[in-house]
């Protein structure tokens, strides 16, 4: 059996990883991606690309508005746009009751000296949305948010990985890992690979990974689903969520509508299957159509589900292991991980190369999901 070394070994080739990596290779490490399956095999290549900073948990605020600045320059960090629009993330009111909420966030938001989400009238919504249904009462807007192109992202990662000389391994799942002097021994099903460091990155499995080096992290799973319909005339610029509602909708560079917002289907970690629940679905295709009536005849061309990883809190989980010397854990994005992916990276490489990061993330520790020891 081959046993290759490197200075880190990246358990998972999703864009977390990818982001991890080229950020390390850039720091001057040797790294190598373990990847199961084939990069992008799940939650990342089955994203809706959103880039919002719009509603993010407050723990979130500060490295998610980091990330947006990034993504407004993402082709100096990847050398490609990432098919990054930037037309905004609007959550839609459709009741006064929920303007009130909306109106309530946004005060907290000032008060903490935010200003990236502003609610704003009827007739400016009109204006940003003219297809929209006109029950609709005001919204709330994020007008640096956008979108990407997840496969164009996922390329654009791996070729600079691979420019900076990361190695990418694919179907070479990881089975076990042991602790050897200075080093963590990664058995795989392609031979051994060596490293004093490891990030986990592994997604929905990642709780597994965790498991091998003795952390028990309490993590759930997400089966999201999404549906793409066939290519339509322009109908609108900005994402589309509602307050209420399970339902994001955009219009992707090609014409199709992309609909989603966490409906949930069914997946299986073990075997990798997952199956779309159609009468979940109806409901996401039904407000869709309450929202804009006229694309109420169109003709759905797909539907998927992505599994994923989530937290209790539903924030993620970034940070040394606390018992295990070199690793570093980050999943439990829980649906909202896309847009974080260029400041998470950079995140990691501050750990790993520089002990420690200026960035709040007190709130991502791994300890806050683990099984408290009982008192002796
Ligand atoms: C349907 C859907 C819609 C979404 N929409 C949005 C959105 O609009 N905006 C947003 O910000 N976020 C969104 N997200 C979330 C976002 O896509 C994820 O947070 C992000 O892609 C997670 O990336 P990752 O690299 O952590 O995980 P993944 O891409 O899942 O990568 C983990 C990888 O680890 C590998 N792996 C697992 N076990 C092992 C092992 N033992 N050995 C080796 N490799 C292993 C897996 O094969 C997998 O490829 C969405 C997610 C889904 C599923």
């Amino acid at each position: 059996m081959t046993k290759t070394h490197a200075d880190v070994i990246v358990i998972g080739g999703g864009l977390h990883g990818l982001s991890a990596a080229l950020n390390l290779a850039r720091a001057g490490k040797r790294v190598i991606i373990l990847e199961k399956s084939w990069v992008g095999r799940h939650a990342s290549g089955a994203t809706a690309a959103g880039v919002r900073t719009l509603g993010r948990d407050l723990a979130e605020v500060p490295i998610s508005l980091e990330a947006m600045d990034m993504w407004h320059r993402i082709d100096k960090i990847v050398g490609d746009d990432c098919g990054f629009h930037s037309h905004g993330q609007i959550r839609v009111a459709e009741t006064d009751k929920h303007l009130v909420e909306l109106n309530e966030r946004n005060a907290k938001m000032r008060q903490l000296g935010y200003s990236h989400e502003e609610v704003i009238d009827r007739t400016e919504l009109r204006r940003l949305v003219p297809t929209l249904a006109p029950h609709c009462v005001g919204a709330v807007v994020a007008r640096r948010d956008g979108a990407a192109d997840p496969h164009r992202a996922l390329m654009a990662f791996r070729r600079s990985c691979e420019a900076e000389g990361v190695t990418i391994h694919e179907g070479c799942g990881v089975t076990a890992i042991e602790r050897r002097g200075a080093d963590w021994q990664v058995r795989t099903d392609k031979g051994e690979f060596t490293a004093p460091a490891i990030v986990n990155v592994a997604g929905a499995w990642a709780a597994r990974i965790a498991a091998l080096v003795g952390d028990d992290i309490r993590l759930g799973m997400k089966a999201s689903m999404m549906i793409v319909t066939e290519r339509l005339a322009p109908l609108l610029e900005p994402v589309v969520s509602v307050v209420g509602r399970s339902l994001s909708f955009k219009q992707s560079g090609q014409g199709t509508l992309v609909i989603g917002g966490g409906l949930q289907g069914a997946a299986d970690l073990d075997t990798l299957q997952s199956a779309v629940n159609f009468r979940e679905l109806a409901k996401g295709a039904r407000a869709a159509t309450e929202l804009f009536p006229s694309v109420r005849d169109i003709r759905i061309v797909r539907a998927w589900v992505g599994m994923e990883a989530k937290t209790d809190d539903l924030i993620p989980v970034i940070g040394p292991s606390p018992n295990a010397p070199g690793v570093f854990h980050v999943f439990g994005f829980s649906g909202h991980g896309f847009q974080l992916v260029p400041v998470v990276g950079s995140i990691v490489c501050d750990l790993l190369v520089h002990g420690g990061t200026q960035r709040q993330i007190g709130g991502f520790k791994p300890e806050r999901l683990m099984a408290q020891k009982a008192a002796a």
